[in-house]
């Protein structure tokens, strides 16, 4: 599996250090909003299935309470381009009222996220941020404010901790760069399906 990897650009320790500031900074924020009613708490809610491994770690260096949901939407198929955008799983909890930070795994086009915000507004919670382990900006295509960012990357296809390609990789305790001769064939593969 490494062997696949042509570079890497997140070490496993910068994430780690990264994630502890941003559950330090996500706790310092929301700790007055959620201590004022008792049960109340910050609603974090992580997106399927990248975004798992992140939010597993980041949950863990938040300090006040939080609860978990996912929702399920679906903008890649096996290949690397971003295809349409559709709600493929929706949450269990009603967000009205509540603080939510949405945990995500990288933010390329902006166009999931945007579908999402769309979509969770008008929910009325009482706020609504975005919290994105990696950003690409030269990739944006809508624009989308993201409150706490991990690490803003190149434009490069990108696997690892919790990122994908074709549903591998997912497991590597780094973010990495796929060597480009692995998912060409994948993406030419599917352009002639
Ligand atoms: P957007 O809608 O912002 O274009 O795409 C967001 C989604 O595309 C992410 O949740 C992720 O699933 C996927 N994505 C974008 N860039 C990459 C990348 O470099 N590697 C992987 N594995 N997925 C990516």
């Amino acid at each position: 599996m490494q062997n696949d990897i042509a570079e890497i650009l997140v070490t496993e320790e910068q994430i780690q250090a990264r994630v502890a500031e941003l559950g330090r900074q996500i706790s310092n924020d929301y700790r007055d909003k959620v201590a004022g009613e008792a049960g109340q708490s910050l609603l974090l809610v992580g997106l399927l299935r990248g975004a798992i491994v992140f939010l597993s770690d980041l949950m863990r260096a938040i300090d006040i309470p939080v609860q978990l949901d996912f929702i399920g939407i679906s903008s890649y198929g096996l290949g690397t381009e971003s295809g349409a955008v559709r709600l493929v799983m929706d949450l269990e909890t009603d967000i009205a009222g509540r603080h939510v930070v949405i945990v995500e795994d990288i933010v390329d086009t902006g166009k999931t996220l945007s579908y999402l915000l769309g979509n969770l507004k008008a929910r009325n919670p009482a706020s609504l941020q975005i919290c994105a382990l990696l950003d690409k900006p030269d990739r944006r295509t809508v624009p989308i404010e993201i409150k706490y960012v991990g690490f803003e990357i190149p434009d490069k296809f990108v696997v690892g901790y919790g990122l994908d390609f074709a549903e591998g990789y997912r497991n590597l305790p780094f973010v990495g760069v796929l060597k480009e001769h692995l998912y060409k064939v994948v993406l030419m593969r599917e352009a002639i399906l």
